[in-house]
């Protein structure tokens, strides 16, 4: 990482109240060299500079830690996790975290895999999966205490894939763009329909990038009913009380 890439790291981390620690850059060094070099080998994420990955997928992974919602010990699942965001970042800065990165595209499960084992991360256990399949699995449903996930999808169908994950009394806290109020509106719905409680709904702007955030957090208050999710597909194809996009 170059010299402005570092400063940038630290900067947009302390726009959160992080500070990051020698150990912590070095290991955000290293990511950023495994995804670049892997980048061109297979299509792992759109970023390529340098400035782009530290502030898109480094500063805004870490922008989840917001308002201390994921204080505390505990079984984090990051449902669609991609190349490994906001996973690795939250492995990085949050060790007491036990994450289990997931995601249906086992190509992108090997290289979190690869990237963990790199950064000699032990917090993090992938897992090659839908959703739909593991949120049905015993071991998986009701079995974390937070579910995050970034830029997945709307948020109906987010409630009802990340719902069945939770024990009651558990947080799925999804990070979004700009949220329209039907979304909202929809997506609150749904969470009901699954056993959830909108919490909280936090806008804001990525550090210094500026562009537009918004942090959702939903409360698992009952247990989820057995229908939920639906089959493979469906809760993309026809999202509980939203007109399909
Ligand atoms: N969270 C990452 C990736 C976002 S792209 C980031 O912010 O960079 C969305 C990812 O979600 C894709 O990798 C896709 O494979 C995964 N995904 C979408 N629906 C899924 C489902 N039902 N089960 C598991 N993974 C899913």
């Amino acid at each position: 990482m170059t010299p402005e890439g570092e400063l940038l790291l630290r900067q947009g981390a302390a726009d959160l109240g992080l500070h990051l620690d020698a150990a912590q850059i070095g290991l955000f060094a290293r990511l950023l060299v495994l995804l670049t070099e892997t980048s061109t080998q297979m299509n792992l994420t759109a970023l390529r500079d340098e400035r782009d990955i530290v502030l898109k997928h480094f500063v805004d992974s870490l922008t989840c830690l917001r308002g201390g919602w994921l204080s505390g010990e505990g079984r984090v699942l990051d449902l669609g996790t991609g190349a490994g965001f906001p996973a690795l970042p939250l492995a990085i800065v949050r060790p007491d975290l036990r994450l289990t990165p997931m995601d249906a595209t086992r190509k992108k499960v090997e290289f979190v895999d690869r990237a963990a084992q790199a950064l000699a991360l032990e917090n993090v256990t992938p897992r090659v999966g839908r959703a739909e399949h593991l949120g049905r699995e015993p071991g998986q449903r009701e079995a974390y205490d937070r579910v995050v996930t970034r830029a997945v999808a709307a948020l109906p169908i987010l409630a009802e894939l990340a719902l069945p994950f939770l024990r009651v009394g558990g947080l799925l806290v999804a990070q979004k763009g700009s949220l329209t109020p039907e979304e909202l509106e929809a997506g609150t719905r749904a969470a009901a329909e699954v056993g959830g409680e909108l919490r909280r709904v936090e806008p804001f702007q990525l550090p210094l990038a500026r562009d537009a955030r918004t942090l959702v957090v939903i409360e698992k208050v009952a247990v989820t009913p057995d229908r939920y999710p639906r089959r493979e597909g469906v809760p993309n194809r026809k999202p509980l009380f939203w007109r399909a996009t």
